[in-house]
């Protein structure tokens, strides 16, 4: 078994088409690039999580509801937005491969090598040397002094260049560093231009400008154009929020690491609006409730950061990530921004309707401002299966793979088996999965013998398994089988139930919020 964080993450890849979690779109095709389909397994995870989040934001909270606002919108809301002029990656292409990439891509991965080489001195010194100091080392070391000068160098041009929108200065980066193409290995690039990520299609029948229509690359704009007709339909005051879950489209260029980057993916997000003068304090508010939430999946508190964002959009306040460490290291989850009154007098502007909240006690009106959550559907569901997916050695040689999943989101909740195809066990299995079945996601098994169906079950990742055998005829007992510790114990039927209910429903992760 491998323990590198690459060799493990292609594990991961392949354990989620082997056990019917993911599968590449189109397959038979040879697939779609960056475009991925959720499978039996995996579609259960995918629910689960999004109802965890929606039961979390929307159940718990009173001055919180949920839209399902539609994909297609008018085209305006993307001019308002700043998506039609703004939403934009710099791209460079190789003149002798003809392949295109992401100039701000080619530059940062060229800095992770140099940080990769000052990593492998301080790994070879620190084998070297008693009582090494890594900070001293870093500020000592003449070669690592060369390289994080170089790294710092870079990192202020490309800054800078991206800053001043500086297209030239990006390519004249890429050449200077002696970037190649890693297909032609030559440094014959063309210049840099800007890409829009939004992908648009044609609405009716007439294909003019007029018709043109974009797939939304977030579903926060559908909130912010409803704003009005939720808080007068639903007597909201503020602070208030508006949730919903939905699918986004971005053309992204650069698609790798499996589903954490995709051309469709879905978005869970909540714009809360409060009034102007509060923010910060939402801001704070909504960051802790936050970490909480993710906390709250037991995935480990190592696993999570904070980033703060240091150069913020022209229309926010304050902004951060919440970090997971994923197989390939520490990345984006979830964003949480103080946005401003910016998109709802964006919208006013361009709508010329008014977008606003009448405060009874100031006697006035004003546009809200507005704290948004916005976490990736798909990017949770690999942090949670990345954290989960386990390669044990147990005692005795013997070893299995498991998927440590929260319980309340595991696909099954229960297997259930007779120990063997005859004698009236199965039958008995059977009553039993039908008692459970009104409650949870039941699965049944008779097939091999009983360690192999609990490797199999283990490889899902479902909690408990059930297995029926010619006692349970005698005195209506069971074995209960634990997924993670593999303790079995014995219990009556009538106690099931009850028992997996307090185990696995999405209650015992509300009631740690
Ligand atoms: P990144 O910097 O990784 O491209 P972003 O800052 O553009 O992400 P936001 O626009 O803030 O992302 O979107 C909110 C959330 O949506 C992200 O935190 C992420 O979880 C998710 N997300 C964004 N783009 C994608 C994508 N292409 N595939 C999957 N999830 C995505």
């Amino acid at each position: 078994m491998s323990t590198k964080p690459e060799d493990i993450f292609k594990n991961i890849v392949s354990h989620c088409k082997e056990y019917g979690y993911i599968f590449q779109s189109s397959e038979i095709y040879d697939g779609l690039s960056a475009v991925y389909d959720y499978a039996q397994n995996g579609a259960e995870l995918k629910k689960n999580i999004r109802e965890y989040w929606w039961k979390a934001m929307v159940q718990l909270n009173e001055n919180i509801v949920g839209i399902d606002a539609a994909i297609f919108m008018h085209p305006t809301t993307w001019k308002a937005s700043g998506h039609v002029d703004a939403f934009n990656d710099p791209l460079i292409d190789n003149k002798d491969s003809k392949k295109r990439y992401r100039a701000d891509v080619l530059i940062e991965d060229f800095v992770a090598k140099i940080e990769d080489k000052i990593l492998k001195e301080i790994e070879k010194a620190a084998k070297r040397f008693e009582n090494f100091d890594e900070t001293v080392y870093r500020s000592t070391n003449a070669r690592v002094i060369e390289y994080q000068t170089k790294i710092n160098d870079i990192n202020l041009r490309f800054k800078t260049a991206l800053n001043d929108n500086n297209l030239n200065e990006i390519r004249q980066l890429i050449i200077d560093c002696e970037i190649v193409c890693p297909i032609s290995g030559t440094k014959n690039w063309t210049d840099v231009r800007q890409f829009n990520l939004m992908f648009s299609t044609a609405i009716g029948s007439v294909s003019d400008e007029a018709n043109t229509i974009y797939l939304r690359p977030e579903t926060a704009q559908g909130i912010f154009v409803n704003y009005l007709n939720v808080q007068k339909t639903g007597r909201m005051k503020l602070p208030f929020g508006i949730a919903q879950t939905g699918k986004a489209f971005r053309n992204e260029i650069v698609a790798r690491q499996f589903i954490f980057r995709m051309r469709e993916f879905e978005q869970m997000e909540m714009q809360f609006f409060v009034k102007p003068g509060t923010e910060m304090q939402w801001y704070e508010h909504w960051k802790n409730n936050r970490l909480k939430w993710h906390l709250s999946l037991e995935l480990g508190k190592h696993n999570y950061k904070f980033h703060d964002h240091i150069k913020l959009a022209h229309y926010a306040n304050a902004a951060c990530d919440i970090e997971f460490q994923f197989p390939f290291g520490f990345k984006e989850l979830e964003g949480i921004h103080s946005r401003t009154d910016f998109d709802l007098k964006q919208h006013e502007q361009h709508s010329g309707k008014k977008l606003q909240f009448f405060d009874v006690e100031e006697n006035r009106s004003y546009v809200p401002y507005v704290v948004e959550t916005s976490v990736g559907l798909d990017r949770l569901f690999l942090s949670i299966l990345s954290a989960a997916y386990k390669e044990e050695k147990l005692e005795g040689g013997d070893s299995r793979i498991v998927l440590s999943l929260p319980p309340a989101l595991a696909p099954i909740k229960v297997a259930v088996f007779p120990l063997v195809k005859k004698d009236g066990l199965p039958e008995l299995a059977e009553k039993i999965i039908t008692e459970l079945k009104y409650n949870f996601n039941v699965s049944y098994d008779e097939k091999d013998t009983v360690g192999k169906r609990y490797r199999r079950q283990d490889a899902i990742g479902t909690p408990f398994c059930v297995t029926v055998d010619h006692q349970s005829l005698q005195d209506n007992t069971v074995t209960v089988r634990n997924r993670d510790t593999m303790n079995q114990e014995r219990m009556p039927i009538s106690n099931l139930l009850a028992y997996f209910e307090e185990k696995v429903s999405l209650k015992s992760l509300l009631k740690q919020l």
